[in-house]
């Protein structure tokens, strides 16, 4: 094997640079020193971090790692993650803060302090006891993004019982396939949301999947949409069994690890895994993420993050983190587009939003409808950006600086995953020139690198494969209920290490810029190139929102590289052209190289992603290879790949 087929290639080259503004370099919560003082002492770094939490019992041991893989942080010490996420916010004085400004779909809202919190959440606790749900129990959650979503899972947390939020979009096959590995005792669920400007039922889907889950003895149900549900005997509703219960209830201790949640990933690859998360270490990282990635200020800021609850993102930056902080969160039921394409932009005016956090896929969206929708509303009180999901293009990042930042705000590009459950590679705001499209660094108290095949670190300048090197507090700890499967997936291509799957480089500075999925990269003439360069090439081109790269069989070059593009709303009609075609292929050769040349260039309206918003590449390559189509059940709406067979007869092949 060629030296270039060991690595990735690294073709895209990037110069513009941003600064920090200098007033939130000057008063940031975390600054430059944070990495010199971690590294010194990592396990003290972590130690005084989990010192921002309440313990009713001090730790031994900050971390065992005696028997690797398998990891146990602050040892013997005791927590609640619901008295630190609630309680402790109200006896500390701020029972009147808000904790959510609620937005429904239709336009209703709530507004719940952590007062109103910390009511709710007992009374929902002792709900859960009077049905028999007991520390340790599993407890299913399928619910739309409603109060009573955070609500129960703190319920959960104050109890001991063990949450697994399963994604409101799933279907009845999925939840109930992720009722019986876990092997739940309770659903929690609503008769349904609001999506797309209707009520959208989800009783109907627990009914089905609970037909054949014997451990499922109750099915708790919010009543929202007030839509006709079917009444089974294991049924009852929220409001008969909660409001009646009383305000008090006693926040169990629990040990460190102590299981919190199990989260099956969404499943872009292969058989979901039940990502398990514990206690003490999760609630530590995921709160000092939180507090150094937005530079939360709880008095003053307003953190809105746009995930549904039903990721990871909701868990760690919707629930967890910005509550264990004492953060006022935005919490949105709906879709970007109903009523309006921009009733995002409308929320952040209404309740002056300063942190943001979001997705490529949707900032990419945006650019699609054009930059005149965001400039209808006053955004001023924005102060610093997030993205996280996906390889944020370089393009996409400056549009999303320039029209939603006003060219001020940081943008930080937040790399992590389900299993490492909190931020780990990101710029720090008060700190870092961030790089468009680049995640920048590890973060303090955190190291990871980028190896070649056989793991030895790549030099500057090169790419590879993205491992981390130490284990950190919010690591997954197995995969529930198969420590075979925990090992053999993430601990066995590279000894001693985590390998995430995910391809990296690193710039000549040593700053981490990632490359999407190594089983996407395309190996073109001997070279292995990642498809996020190709596509981010793509999108730097003005008439482009969107793109996705695949590598299809090629007789000449071993793969060649199609590309799928969305123009941009404003892009005009000759986007359907030969000419349009030809200029993107020069576009690309331009940027990266003729190496990167796509063989060719197919005009879509939209690209097939996964119900968390990412692009699923597997389903492309069906279609530049012209096989038929695999499996589209993941796919979040399985008619656009109709949408894109439709459009074959126009893809252009040249040279
Ligand atoms: P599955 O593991 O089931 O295929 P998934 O990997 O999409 O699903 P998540 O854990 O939500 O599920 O996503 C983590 C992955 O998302 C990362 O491994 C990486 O590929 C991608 N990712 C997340 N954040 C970033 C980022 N800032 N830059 C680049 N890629 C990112
Ligand atoms: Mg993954």
């Amino acid at each position: 094997m060629s030296e270039s087929q060991e690595t990735l290639s690294n073709l895209l080259q990037e110069t513009r640079r941003f600064p920090p503004p200098a007033e939130l370099a000057e008063s940031a919560n975390v600054k430059a020193d944070a990495y010199e003082r971690a590294d010194a002492d990592r396990l003290g770094f972590w130690a005084e971090q989990a010192d921002r939490l309440a313990w009713t019992k001090r730790w031994d041991e900050v971390l065992d790692w005696s028997n690797p893989p398998f990891a146990k942080w602050f040892v013997g010490g005791e927590l609640n993650i619901a008295y630190n996420c609630v309680d402790r916010h109200v006896e500390n004085g701020h029972g009147d803060r808000v904790a959510y400004h609620w937005e429904g779909e239709p336009g209703d809202t709530r507004t719940l302090t952590y007062a109103d919190l910390q009511t709710e959440v007992a009374k929902a606790a002792n709900a859960l006891l009077e049905l028999g749900v007991r520390k340790g129990d599993r407890v299913a959650i399928y619910m739309p993004m409603i109060p009573e979503l955070p609500i129960s899972m703190l319920a959960c947390a104050r109890i001991g019982a063990t949450h697994s939020v399963v994604f409101g979009g799933f279907s009845a096959d999925a939840l109930r396939t992720r009722i019986e590995d876990a092997e739940a005792k309770l659903v929690i669920t609503a008769d349904g949301g609001y999506r797309r400007g209707k009520p959208s039922a989800l009783k109907p889907t627990v009914d089905e999947a609970v037909q054949s889950t014997p451990s499922i003895e109750k099915v708790l149900v919010v009543r929202r949409t007030g839509e006709q549900v079917e009444q089974h005997e294991r049924d009852v509703w929220w409001h008969d069994v909660v409001d009646r219960q009383s305000a008090e209830h006693k926040p169990e201790p629990l040990d460190s690890e102590h299981p919190l949640y199990i989260l099956y990933t969404s499943g872009t690859t292969g058989k979901p895994k039940g990502i398990l998360h514990t206690t003490g270490g999760y609630l530590t990282q995921v709160a000092y993420t939180h507090h150094a990635v937005f530079d939360l200020k709880p008095e003053t800021d307003v953190y809105w993050c746009s995930a549904d609850i039903g990721w990871v993102t909701g868990h760690s930056y919707i629930v967890y983190g910005p509550l264990a902080n004492g953060a006022t969160s935005v919490m949105y039921e709906g879709t970007p587009d109903t009523p309006h394409r921009g009733r995002w932009w409308e929320i952040i005016q209404k309740y002056k939003v300063s942190i943001f956090y979001t997705a490529p896929t949707a900032i990419r969206t945006f650019m699609k409808w054009g930059d005149d929708i965001p400039a209808q509303y006053d955004l001023s009180s924005l102060r610093v950006i997030g993205s996280v999901g996906e390889p944020i293009n370089p393009e996409a990042y400056v549009w999303y600086r320039e029209h939603i930042g006003a060219s001020r705000c940081p943008v930080v590009d937040t790399w992590w995953q389900t299993e490492t459950g909190a931020i780990m590679i990101s710029p720090l705001p008060g700190v870092t020139a961030g790089k468009p499209g680049a995640a920048m660094r590890p973060l303090p108290g955190i190291s990871a690198d980028v190896v070649d095949d056989q793991a030895r670190p790549v030099p500057n300048g090169g790419g590879g494969f993205l491992t981390l090197q130490e284990p950190w507090p919010s690591m997954l700890r197995t995969i529930w209920g198969d420590d075979e499967r925990y090992v053999k997936t993430y601990w066995s291509r590279f000894e001693g290490l985590y390998f995430a799957g995910d391809g990296a480089k690193k710039d000549e500075d040593g700053d981490i810029w990632l490359l999407g999925r190594v089983d996407d990269v395309m190996l073109v003439s001997g070279h292995n190139i990642s498809t996020t360069e190709v596509e981010s090439a793509l999108v730097s081109h003005p008439k482009v929102a969107e793109s996705a790269v695949v590598g299809a069989t090629d007789p000449v070059t071993g793969q060649a590289i199609v590309a799928f593009v969305i123009p941009r709303g404003s892009a005009g009609e000759d986007v359907e052209g030969e000419d349009f075609l030809k200029e993107l292929r020069e576009h690309v050769a331009r940027t990266l190289g003729p190496i990167a040349k796509p063989r060719q260039i197919m005009i879509v309206p939209e690209l097939p992603k996964t119900r968390s918003g990412k692009i699923m590449r597997r389903l492309l390559r069906d279609v530049a290879e012209n096989r038929s189509i695999g499996d589209v059940t993941t796919l979040a709406d399985s008619t656009v790949m109709n949408l894109i067979a439709e459009k074959l007869p126009s893809a252009k092949s040249e040279d």
